[in-house]
């Protein structure tokens, strides 16, 4: 008989790999490699920037009984100035190859996560940018994704800094995730970058809440469900900074009792931060992904937590209606007043 799997400590195991997937003096950022990687097989394109880099397609359109998903297509029309927003765009992205959590419907396989140095490889930001610059036709947004971003939060305004030498700041969009797992931001990086973050003009960031309770975070995530406070912790700290944030947010549960006061119970938690932030929120029906594929036929809870999904997702539509005006409801996601917002000081 098997005893149960262990719980990530994710401060511990977020500390040991940020140690090893970040170089700050020379400013270097461990980035995987996808050429031959097991993530390949999901992709729609062969990887570019010579097997560091891939072409990610955005899509308004989700699945029926969800919600359309204008991130990051909405706010990187309205920074670059396009008037119409296109059912599609483009983004290039680059993923640290670091993560503190092992998400069971994660499309990155764990190789990729371990800041393993025979997986991946070190660049600086202008190294990428000078990666970005040669894609001929390339994607106005980049997406730093992991991975992990939040483990090595001076990757953002390294990037940043990298653009702005390149010329590229205003013809491109920046857009970061965030696993909201660790304070690094706020514990490493310098008041002059996160200046930087904050004032830098064409610049989204979006924040990933994993469940709708300590139970199904545990689940989703493999982390000890401290984790899942967390997560909202940091959110408030990054909603004060004055970011132009979003969020996503995953409902998969292993309970099928209790979802929509799970559901009713996020959104209060999210409202009392920031009352209009669900409204900047969308929630992401779990897909199922090669690597993601191999886990599930191991794990009848798992497939029984695609089937919360959808009861939740129903909840989730209910309480958004419930709560919010149509009035404010109807803006563009990046219309959508965050009141408490930039309150850093
Ligand atoms: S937090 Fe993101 S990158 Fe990390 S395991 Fe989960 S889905 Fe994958």
């Amino acid at each position: 008989m098997t005893g149960p799997a262990k719980l990530i400590d994710t401060e511990r195991f977020a500390a040991r790999l940020r140690a090893r997937a970040i170089d700050i003096e020379s400013g270097r950022i461990l980035i995987s490699r996808l050429t031959g990687s097991g993530q390949e097989i999901d992709l729609t394109l062969p990887a570019n920037c010579n097997g560091y880099g891939r072409v990610r397609h955005f899509r308004l359109a989700t699945a029926d009984g969800w919600p359309q998903n204008p991130l990051p297509i909405a706010p990187a029309c309205r920074a670059l100035g396009l008037a119409a927003v296109p059912e599609l765009m483009t983004a290039l992205v680059f993923q640290n190859a670091a993560c503190a959590w092992r998400c069971w419907y994660c499309f990155v396989p764990e190789e990729l996560l371990k800041a393993d140095v025979n997986r991946s490889e070190w660049f600086t930001a202008a190294d990428l940018v000078g990666l970005y610059q040669q894609i001929p036709d390339a994607p106005r947004i980049i997406d730093l994704s992991g991975g992990s971003p939040d483990l090595v939060p001076e990757w953002t305004p390294w990037m940043m800094r990298a653009l702005m030498n390149a010329g590229l700041h205003e013809t491109t969009y920046l857009w970061t995730d965030d696993n909201l797992s660790t304070t690094y931001l706020f514990d490493a990086v310098s008041r002059e970058d996160l200046n930087l973050l904050r004032s830098y003009r064409n610049y989204g960031r979006v924040c990933c809440i994993k469940g709708f309770d300590a139970s199904s975070f545990t689940f989703n995530t493999r982390a000890a469900p401290r984790g899942y406070d967390r997560q909202f912790e940091v959110l408030h700290q990054l909603l004060k900074l004055g970011l132009d944030l979003y969020g996503y947010v995953t409902l998969t549960s292993p309970n099928t009792d209790g979802v929509t006061q799970g559901v009713a119970d996020l959104l209060d938690r999210l409202q009392a931060i920031e009352p209009n932030f669900p409204l900047r929120m969308v929630p992401l029906r779990i897909q199922v992904f090669t690597p993601v594929e191999q886990r599930l036929t191991r794990d009848i809870e798992r497939e029984r937590s695609l089937a919360v999904q959808e009861e939740a997702i129903a909840a989730w539509t209910d309480e958004i209606v419930r709560r919010f005006s149509p009035e404010l409801r109807a803006r563009p996601i990046y219309d959508v007043p965050l009141d408490r917002r930039d309150t850093w000081s």
